[in-house]
């Protein structure tokens, strides 16, 4: 029926294809090979956060639909969260905005803002969703590489601030950083932050990782820097901090000004979602220290676990600062295009990565790199470990 002479994609998303998790996931639950591809853990969080949405939907609370910018408790509760943690002060009615996952604060984020035409800074390898919905809003991505350098991907500054141009609109940041690990260290932030003032640009920032932070590493969000708060939407999400990444709860904190601009797009993308849940991730911001505390310790044996797996394998392994995800260098097994390596790999040893090429637009920096989350059971990276070891004996 070859009826239209037109794609039935538009432009705009055709370069887009099905995204990298959907593919290396589905070849996971085809091969019955270890899914160390798409990032979500493999055990639920917190036992009394599940009992709290339980409550909450058998109490009727939230099974309507939520108001706009999200229930108040929560609001309130992501207010509560940016001052004790970063002592930044939100108002929970003006500047606080629930979205469906960080996903759609990013998508609402560069629809809002973004006129076609202008130009968006991100850093390079970017995490998939930011290039597709950049297109969408019909805007134009300049990425940042950042650089193996020293055992970690690090952003050139000098670079950064030579892609600035007239056009430019705004600086897409992501801290800890997916897939490389890498956390901005506060120097690197303080050069952002002059930048974006000396230029006038917007910062939309994606910290879903915040909290998990390694080997003394600090995140900083760069709202909390001098002359930033008043340009910059910062980004949260409950799924990788409370591990409930099917709830789908996130969050942005703005002035009043970007808040209702980002409002006014979200609204016609979902409108709301999660009522439920959205008590629940309430209830978990205001977790005491030691739960925090907890998560990162065990995730911190995870990485050591899988990355020491990983070296001993053959792999040159870039222990990440943050994220639960690990990005190794290919090469020293005796090849370069990653992208064939983690089709390869299910086959070959029974585990899914996820190649970073797919997040560059400078392919061939990112071709030896793949990419492996470590938010998964001890003995599941145990398993994934001495399978990886077979590739070289
Ligand atoms: N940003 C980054 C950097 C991510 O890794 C992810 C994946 N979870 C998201 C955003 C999407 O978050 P959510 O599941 O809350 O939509
Ligand atoms: N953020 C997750 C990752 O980076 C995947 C989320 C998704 O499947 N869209 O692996």
């Amino acid at each position: 029926m070859a009826v239209m002479t037109r794609p039935l994609l538009n432009r705009r998303l055709a370069a887009f294809g099905t995204t990298i998790f959907a593919e290396m996931s589905a070849l996971a639950l085809r091969t019955g090979a270890i899914n160390l591809g798409q990032g979500f853990p493999d055990t639920d969080g917190p036992e009394q956060i599940r009992e709290a949405a339980v409550r909450a939907l058998r109490d009727g609370r939230g099974n309507q639909y939520p108001p706009g910018p999200g229930v108040p408790e929560l609001r309130e509760a992501v207010a509560e969260h940016q001052l004790k943690h970063y002592g930044l002060t939100y108002d929970p009615d003006t500047e606080v905005l629930v979205t469906v996952g960080a996903t759609e604060a990013i998508a609402a984020s560069l629809l809002a803002l973004l006129e076609p035409g202008d130009e968006v800074i991100a850093l390079e390898p970017y995490y998939d969703s930011y290039a597709a919905c950049i297109a969408m809003a019909g805007g134009t991505r300049v990425p940042v590489t950042l650089r193996p350098h020293d055992g970690a991907f690090r952003l050139d500054l000098d670079e950064l601030r030579a892609e600035v141009t007239d056009r430019t609109r705004l600086i897409l940041l992501n801290t800890p950083h997916n897939p490389t690990g890498t956390v901005l260290s506060r120097a690197e932030l303080t050069v952002i932050a002059e930048l974006a003032q000396e230029r006038n640009l917007l910062v939309v920032t994606d910290e879903v990782y915040e909290h998990l932070v390694f080997d003394g590493a600090e995140h900083l969000p760069i709202a909390s820097l001098p002359g930033m708060r008043e340009r910059t939407v910062t980004i949260g999400s409950a799924g990788k901090t409370f591990s409930f990444t099917g709830w789908k709860v996130g969050w942005i904190t703005a002035t009043p000004e970007l808040t209702a601009a980002v409002r006014s797009a979200k609204q016609f993308l979902t409108y709301v979602a999660s009522g439920p849940f959205q008590y629940a991730v309430a209830e978990a911001l205001r977790l005491p220290d030691t739960y925090f505390d907890d998560l990162r310790a065990d995730l911190l044996a995870r990485r050591d676990l899988l990355s020491d797996g990983l070296a001993g394998a053959g792999f040159t392994v870039y222990r990440p600062a943050g994220t639960y995800f690990v990005t190794a260098d290919i090469r020293p097994l005796g090849t370069s295009d990653g992208i064939a390596f983690c089709r390869a790999l299910p086959e070959r040893a029974g585990v899914v990565a996820i190649p970073n090429a797919v997040f560059y637009d400078h392919r061939e920096a990112g071709a030896p790199f793949v990419r492996f989350a470590f938010c998964k059971r001890t003995a599941v990276l145990q398993e994934a470990v001495e399978r990886l070891g077979r590739l070289t004996r």
